[in-house]
């Protein structure tokens, strides 16, 4: 009867090798879901807008120079807003506050 024990040895030792590099490589890259709204992307529009304009705009408007640390959707995302540089909004805390309470007040 002909066996085949050494080659199948042979490829158990492989397989094994292989298994534990793919293992190696795929918690190294691990590929994100994709996320909407609020997810990574927003992340890193956030930063992305931080960093481009670090600056509260509304007070750069009144003539002051507050660092902004927040971002804020000029359209909101529930009313088809994007997370795109046009649609954001560098903001220091004071004003990022003011903003999202005072809807229809002015002032
Ligand atoms: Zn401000």
């Amino acid at each position: 009867m002909p066996r085949k024990l050494k080659t199948h040895r042979a490829t158990l030792k492989e397989r094994r090798e292989s298994a534990g590099m793919r293992r190696h490589r795929m918690s190294e890259g691990r590929p994100n879901a994709g996320k909407r709204g609020y997810g990574g992307t927003w992340r890193k529009a956030r930063r992305w807008k931080l960093r481009r304009n670090p600056i509260c705009e509304k007070c750069l408007n009144g003539g002051q120079l507050v660092a902004a640390s927040e971002v804020h959707h000029i359209v909101p995302l529930d009313e088809g807003g994007t997370n795109e540089f046009e649609n954001l909004m560098s903001l220091c805390r004071k004003c990022h506050a003011r903003m999202t309470k005072g809807g229809k007040r002015s002032g």
